[in-house]
């Protein structure tokens, strides 16, 4: 079996292959980027091995975003965007995405 890991750059973190990535750095996505993974992902794919064009998109635009929005800055600031989201927020969508 391949293993399948976060797809944050450097993230060491090894989760299943239907989800993007850990939950820490899935939630510090933006909202819209999450919602178009999400919507663009086929159940099966990470056995198929033929994720759609759409989600290859998708999954580009997310790694875009990252290298503009938090290559360059350290760890401190990662936790602290992580804290900025809201709890009960994440909780109800952890109900739909997970
Ligand atoms: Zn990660």
């Amino acid at each position: 079996m391949t293993r399948h890991f976060c797809h944050w750059p450097g993230c060491p973190v090894e989760v299943p292959p239907k989800l993007w990535g850990c939950r820490r750095h899935w939630f510090m996505l933006p909202g819209e980027i999450r919602a178009w993974i999400w919507k663009t992902y086929r159940p099966g794919q990470e056995i198929t091995k033929d994720p759609s064009v759409e989600y290859c998109e998708a999954a580009a635009a997310a790694q875009n975003w990252i290298a503009q929005n938090h290559a360059h800055k350290d760890a401190s600031v990662a936790a602290a965007a992580i804290k900025s989201v809201h709890s009960q927020e994440v909780t109800e969508r952890q109900g739909k995405l997970f």
